[in-house]
């Protein structure tokens, strides 16, 4: 027997109807990419998206169609969305970071059949045109008044293009596992995969991490999503701001400290969230002017581990809470957040430190698992290291065109290729990606947990360390450093600041200094590039201390 409650499809475009419902007059404010600071409402913006999907519709493009966006985190982004989901087509957002040969790739491989631009990208793309085959035409995010010259084919400026349609256009409804979005991986090793989002996983997802255990996020917040709509759909934060009625801020195209800051300072934002660069960018430019976070109540951190030193900062220097949140483009992307359990309500100081530092818990939706490379699932104690495995409505069962094959193990898990180990009270902790883990006496070694104590030592800008061949212990760890400007530590002084706080075997053998550490297009240090580059590298001592 059947429920007999109404079939009302999971459709992301009902959230920006509710937006304009309930919170129509709530703001959008973005920082344009022509420079000025914009101003609109969830009104405007759900009228907006309509004229988007009757612009994209009188181009040929309905149910399926693939249109891709290259773009920062603007009002019309987020328009551009809605039209496109409104429609039944999908946005493809690509990451501008990506070389571009990758870009012309994954153009390619979505077979995106329209490609919406922000000005910045409009130079890329020309030199790239000629190989996107698909794409039948380029409409720059912009105005006429700011419409470059430009040998792109077909190209109309984003202001003209919708300028045509009146708006009367009554959304498509469908199945709500229909495809929404897409993204593809920035995976190191081969061709970059293609991750389907559906509209039931999109609105799912945003419901979730609208809940208090895991965003906490209410009408009353001002939210400024700093993580990009092109990595991993911005943390949900496009979605799940407006479902909430939250005024929603964007950042565009600057992200460095100075511009977060007067974005956070002038629009009084209290939630935000990205990935530990930019709170690096953030904390360094409040340390040089001595300003504070008056109105910041949160900020989640996540993409890459978030290094203790940088929650101590955040949360005893300027009264912000931190959550620190862990996902991937193949979930929604959210898998857990470090919310504080009952369990560990009393901790304080340090010893809440410890829990903040975890990756957190998976929320309602997200079921998690480590098993050993048999796939025997291993024991939440805290202590042994696992792959971490996940199953749920937001996670992928296979890659756009089934490459990569059969991703998923005879329980319906896939593996995240991260390392981790979960305590017995469910709190997750990673210590590597699978293929960076240090093996050294047949024992792993956390480079995570290395890299996160280094950058706690005053003088380290950023740390990565990677395994290096041993004759006796196979690999043994090398820590890289980035010195902060205008300080110059020694290797044996780095080394005397890591006793007595990690096991002595896990102590680095050497520590190199470089200028710059190689980041990927999602901002993870790129560990790949760094061991070719110390590919000769040889360890000063033949043996080390047991
Ligand atoms: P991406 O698909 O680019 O978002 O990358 C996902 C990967 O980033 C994960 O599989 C992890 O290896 C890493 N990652 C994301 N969040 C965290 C975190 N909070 N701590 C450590 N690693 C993280």
């Amino acid at each position: 027997m059947l429920g007999l409650m109404q079939d009302w499809p999971l459709l992301c475009h009902r959230i920006i109807d509710y937006a304009a419902e309930q919170y129509g007059a709530r703001e959008v404010v973005s920082r344009s990419i022509e420079g000025p600071i914009h101003r609109t409402t969830y009104t405007e913006v759900q009228a907006r998206s309509r004229r988007v999907a009757q612009a994209l519709e009188r181009d040929g493009i309905g149910l399926g169609d693939r249109v891709g966006t290259l773009a920062w985190n603007t009002w019309r982004h987020l328009e551009a969305w809605y039209g496109i989901t409104g429609l039944g087509a999908i946005y493809h957002t690509v990451n501008p970071r990506l070389f571009p040969e990758q870009i012309a790739y994954i153009v390619n491989h979505a077979e995106d059949r329209v490609m919406l631009t922000d000005l910045t990208f409009v130079p890329i793309l020309e030199k790239l045109a000629g190989d996107l085959k698909t794409i039948e035409r380029y409409v720059i995010l912009t105005d006429a008044a700011h419409m470059p010259e430009t040998s792109l084919p077909n190209a109309i400026a984003y202001e003209d293009w919708i300028a045509d349609s009146d708006g009367d256009f009554a959304w498509r409804s469908f199945d709500e596992n229909t495809a929404a979005g897409m993204c593809y991986t920035s995976g190191t090793t081969g061709n970059p995969k293609g991750v389907v989002y559906s509209h039931r996983s999109n609105v799912l997802h945003s419901m979730m991490v609208t809940a208090p255990n895991v965003l906490d996020l209410a009408s009353t917040d001002t939210i400024m999503p700093v993580v990009p709509m092109f990595h991993a759909n911005s943390w949900s934060l496009a979605f799940s701001a407006p479902m909430n009625g939250a005024k929603l801020v964007m950042p565009g195209a600057k992200m460095d400290g100075a511009s977060i800051f007067e974005l956070l300072d002038s629009e009084r934002i209290n939630f935000t969230a990205a990935v530990p660069t930019v709170w690096l960018m953030l904390l360094h430019h409040l340390e040089e002017t001595g300003k504070t976070l008056p109105h910041l109540d949160r900020v989640a951190i996540g993409g890459s581990a978030c290094p203790r030193s940088m929650i101590d900062a955040f949360q005893t220097k300027y009264g912000v809470e931190v959550v620190h949140a862990w996902g991937m483009t193949e979930m929604n992307p959210i898998g857990s957040a470090a919310g504080i359990k009952p369990a560990y309500a009393h901790l304080e100081g340090s010893d809440k430190l410890d829990i903040q530092e975890t990756q957190g818990y998976a929320p309602f939706t997200v079921e998690m698992k480590i098993t050993d490379d048999e796939g025997t699932p291993l024991p939440w104690d805290g202590k042994t290291f696992g792959r971490l495995k996940v199953r749920g409505p937001g996670v992928s069962r296979t890659y756009f065109k089934g490459e990569g094959g059969e991703i998923l193990d005879d329980h319906g898990y896939f593996d995240t290729g991260d390392v981790a180990t979960i305590d017995p009270n469910g709190y997750m902790k990673i210590t590597d990606r699978s293929k960076d883990v240090i093996k050294s006496g047949g024992e792993w070694i956390s480079t995570i947990e290395l890299e996160n104590l280094a950058v706690g030592h005053p003088d380290i800008a950023e740390a990565a360390v990677i395994g290096v061949a041993h004759p006796k212990w196979d690999e043994r760890p090398l820590l890289i450093v980035v010195p902060k400007p205008g300080s110059d530590p020694r290797a044996d002084d780095i080394l005397s600041f890591f006793e007595g706080k990690i096991a002595k075997w896990w102590m680095p053998d050497d520590v190199a200094f470089v200028d710059e550490i190689p980041h990927t297009a999602t901002g993870k240090i790129q560990k790949m590039a760094l061991r070719d580059q110390f590919k000769d590298y040889r360890l000063p001592a033949a043996d080390v201390a047991e």
